[in-house]
């Protein structure tokens, strides 16, 4: 697998304002990566500028082979734009909106296909301006796949739909996955990005913050899993366990959790103990993203993360 996307040192100022500051960034062919960023971050500014809708001021950018700045009319073909917000024409029906997109390309996917793989296969005669906010949505990621992109940008794709439609999206948008497709997503739900997202990208005031699993980002900010039960005989556990009282329940904090666990439940089928009420809470995406970005707000604030001998606050590529 080759490298769809590699930026590095990317700038961007809006006057004496810096935007984005000097970022590095790849995405491999294939994988679902998510670009998260408190509002204002730089995602949007970034990802505009890998489709080549916007000019940087400085650093080198590769999208598909390709500098965007200057790819030909042919890279654009190969990559596939789901905006935040769109408007479909109000008098096609669904299946004549893809029919007529995919008449911009080489080599389209079929319409009737696409329409099926995005759940809209019942609604194909239906008018654009009939479809609900979430068909509309879904609508808006057939046209962006009906060209049979390499390459997919998701900006927020599901905000403002009710939970059993983010469901559908992010079956929908696995599938993308299945077709070989890279996709680029900004997301503000954390769960989105953990069900989704092969690797996370953390940006902040416009540097990068934080890169890599779900898990990468817990270990890089000491997040530790907590593993609690009710003890219920007299059997004393283990020392080396580090257990705590809270309450009523025995509690250990730790970011070895199957080691952790094994000698646990050892410990408990030897001396005839029952863990009960046991529960493993690993750190939410959430917490971690909240405590990466924290203090982030402006470009120049303070640096609260994790540090790169380089420079403040943005971790190596
Ligand atoms: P959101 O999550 O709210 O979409 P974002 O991470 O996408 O935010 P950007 O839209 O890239 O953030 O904006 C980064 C910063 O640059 C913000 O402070 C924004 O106000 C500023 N900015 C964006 N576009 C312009 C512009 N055309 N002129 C001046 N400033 C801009």
């Amino acid at each position: 697998m080759g490298t769809a996307i590699e930026v590095r040192d990317l700038r961007k100022t809006y006057g004496d304002f810096t935007a984005v500051d000097g970022i590095d960034l790849d995405v491999e062919e294939g994988e679902i990566l998510a670009f998260l960023g408190p509002n204002g971050a730089g995602k949007t500014t970034t990802i505009e500028i890998l489709e080549g809708y916007r000019p940087r001021d400085g650093g080198r950018v590769s999208v598909l082979g390709e500098d965007p700045a200057t790819a030909p009319l042919s890279w654009r073909e190969r990559i596939g734009i789901v905006l935040q917000e769109s408007e479909p024409v109000p008098e096609l029906t669904a299946s004549e909106s893809l029919t007529m997109q995919a008449a911009y390309y080489a080599n389209p996917r079929d319409p009737a296909e696409v329409l099926g793989i995005v759940g809209l296969a019942d609604s194909a005669d239906q008018r654009t301006r009939k479809l609900s906010g979430g068909q509309k949505r879904r609508l808006d990621l057939a046209l962006a796949l009906v060209g049979n992109p390499d390459l997919v940008f998701l900006d927020e794709p599901t905000t403002g739909f009710d939970p059993s439609a983010r469901r559908e999206s992010w079956q929908m948008i696995d599938a993308l996955r299945r077709l070989g497709s890279t996709v680029l997503l900004t997301t503000h739900y954390m769960d989105e990005a953990e069900y989704l997202a092969d690797r996370i990208v953390v940006i902040a005031a416009g540097v990068i913050v934080a890169r890599g699993t779900a898990d990468d980002l817990a270990r890089q900010v000491g997040a530790v899993t907590r593993i609690s039960w009710r003890p219920t005989g007299s059997a004393d556990v283990p020392a080396g366990l580090g257990v705590s009282r809270q309450g009523e329940l025995a509690v250990i904090e730790t970011d070895s959790v199957v080691p952790t666990l094994a000698e646990l439940t050892g410990w408990a089928m030897g001396s005839g103990t029952d863990l009960a009420d046991l529960q493993v809470a690993r750190p939410t995406l959430e917490d971690v993203y909240l405590t990466l970005t924290s203090g982030r707000s402006e470009v120049g604030e303070t640096d609260t993360g994790p540090a790169s001998p380089s420079r403040p606050g943005q971790v190596p590529g």
